[in-house]
C-alpha cells in the first residue's frame, strides 16, 4: 500500500438550522463588511439572511450566472471595492460559490460558503471561469473557501429536477474518486460513504422533496463528494461533461446525472475494486447497473437524443474527449468514446 494523502484546510459547521451561526463564523473570519452573493432566484434568500447579520452584510450581489463568466466577476469586483468588502458570504449552489471563489482568486479576500445544492464545488481549490464562450479552469488555495455552514434546511427548497441532477452530480465525483490515479484510502472512503448516502437519500427525496431526514443525508454526501474532487484527480466523466457541457451549452448536473452510468460502465473491467465497492454502497449486483438505477430515480433527461443532441454532435463530441490526453483506468480511444456516447444517446441499460 502506498499513497499520498493532501487534506484541504477548511472548517465545516453541518446541521439543521446552522445558518443561524453565518454571523458568528463571519465575525471568527473577520469579516466585517461581506459581499453577500446569489443567483437572481435566490436573491430573496439572500437578504434574508444579510437582515439576520446586520451591519456585518457590506452589499448586496444577486447575479451570479453558471459558467462563472469574467464580466459577471468584474461587475461584482466593482461592489467589493465600492464598500471596500473585507469577505465574501456566498449563499447558493455551483454557480453562486463560483462567483465567490472568482473574486478571492482575485483579491484573496475570505469566503463563507452556505450551499443550497449537492454540487461539492465549496470544498475545492478549483475554479472553472469562462471567457469570450470558452470555459477554462485552475485550481490554487486562495479559491478554497474558509468556512462552510451545510445547513439541510436551505436544500429543502430545491424542486425534484434539481435537486436529483444535482446529487447524481455528487454521486460522480464521489464515483471518479474510488479509481482515482493518486487515489487513497481516506478519500476512497469517503468515497464510499458518500455513494451509500446519496444512493439511500436521492429516492426518498424523489418521492418526498421536503423531507428532512433525506436532505441531511444528501448533503452530507454531498460535502463528501465535495471532499473527494478537492483531494484526487478525475478522469474520463469530468471530462466528457466538461466537453459535452462546454460544447453544446447544456445545463452542468443534468449532463453529469445523465453520462455517469456510462462513464463508470466505460471503467468496468478496468477498475474492479470500484466497482465492487459502488455495488456495495448502492447493494446492487454490479456498480454501473446500480447507478444506472439510480439515474432512473433521480436524473431528469434519460438520453442525449432527449437532451436535444444529434449523431454529428456525438462525433464532435469524441474528437474533442481525444484532444488531450488525460489519466483513465481503461485507455481512451474514440471508438470507446463513440460507442459510450452512443448508449448513452439511446439511453440503453449501460
Ligand atoms: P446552480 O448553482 O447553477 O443552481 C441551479 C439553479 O438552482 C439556479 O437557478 C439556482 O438559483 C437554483 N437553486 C439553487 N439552490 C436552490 C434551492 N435550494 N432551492 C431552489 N432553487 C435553488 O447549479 P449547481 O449544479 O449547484 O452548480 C453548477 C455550477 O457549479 C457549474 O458552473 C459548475 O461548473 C460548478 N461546479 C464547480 C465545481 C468546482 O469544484 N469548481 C464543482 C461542482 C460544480
Amino acid at each position: 500500500m502506498e499513497f499520498v494523502y493532501n487534506a484541504n484546510p477548511s472548517r465545516v459547521i453541518f446541521g439543521a438550522g446552522s445558518r443561524a451561526r453565518i454571523g458568528e463564523e463571519l465575525e471568527r473570519l473577520g469579516i466585517e463588511r461581506a459581499i453577500v452573493i446569489s443567483t437572481p432566484d435566490q436573491s430573496a434568500l439572500a437578504a434574508q439572511i444579510a437582515r439576520a447579520i446586520g451591519g456585518r452584510a457590506g452589499i448586496m450581489y444577486p447575479g451570479a450566472v453558471q459558467h462563472t463568466p469574467v464580466e459577471v466577476t468584474e461587475s461584482a469586483l466593482l461592489a467589493v471595492s465600492s464598500v471596500r468588502a473585507d469577505g465574501c458570504l456566498a449563499v447558493g449552489g455551483g454557480s453562486t460559490t463560483g462567483l465567490s471563489k472568482a473574486i478571492a482568486y482575485r483579491t484573496d479576500l475570505p469566503q463563507l460558503v452556505v450551499p443550497t445544492t449537492f454540487a461539492g464545488s465549496e470544498m475545492t481549490p478549483i475554479l472553472g471561469q469562462t471567457e469570450a464562450g470558452r470555459k477554462t479552469t485552475l485550481s490554487s488555495p486562495k479559491v478554497l473557501p474558509e468556512t462552510v455552514i451545510y445547513d439541510p434546511e436551505l436544500t429543502v427548497t430545491m424542486p425534484g429536477f434539481i435537486a436529483g441532477p444535482s446529487g447524481m452530480n455528487a454521486v460522480a465525483h464521489a464515483v471518479e474518486a474510488l479509481y482515482a490515479k493518486d487515489r487513497n484510502p481516506i478519500v476512497s472512503m469517503m468515497a464510499e460513504a458518500s455513494i451509500r448516502a446519496l444512493g439511500k437519500a436521492l429516492p426518498v427525496l424523489m418521492d418526498d422533496p421536503g423531507n428532512p431526514a433525506a436532505h441531511a443525508e444528501a448533503l452530507y454526501g454531498a460535502w463528501l463528494a465535495g471532499v473527494c474532487l478537492g483531494s484526487v484527480g478525475m478522469a474520463i466523466h469530468h471530462k466528457i461533461c466538461h466537453t459535452l457541457g462546454g460544447t453544446f451549452n447544456l445545463n452542468h448536473a443534468d449532463i453529469h446525472a445523465l453520462m455517469i452510468p456510462y462513464t463508470a460502465a466505460y471503467n468496468r473491467e478496468a477498475a474492479p475494486e470500484a466497482m465492487a465497492r459502488i455495488a456495495s454502497a448502492l447493494e446492487a449486483e454490479d456498480g454501473p447497473t446500480g447507478i444506472y438505477q439510480l439515474t432512473q430515480r433521480a436524473a431528469t433527461w434519460r438520453s442525449l437524443a432527449a437532451m436535444g443532441l444529434t449523431q454529428a454532435a456525438l462525433d464532435k463530441a469524441a474528437d474533442i474527449a481525444m484532444e488531450n490526453p488525460y489519466y483513465n483506468p481503461r485507455p481512451v480511444t474514440r471508438e470507446g468514446v463513440r460507442e459510450m456516447l452512443q448508449a448513452a444517446f439511446e439511453g440503453r441499460a449501460p
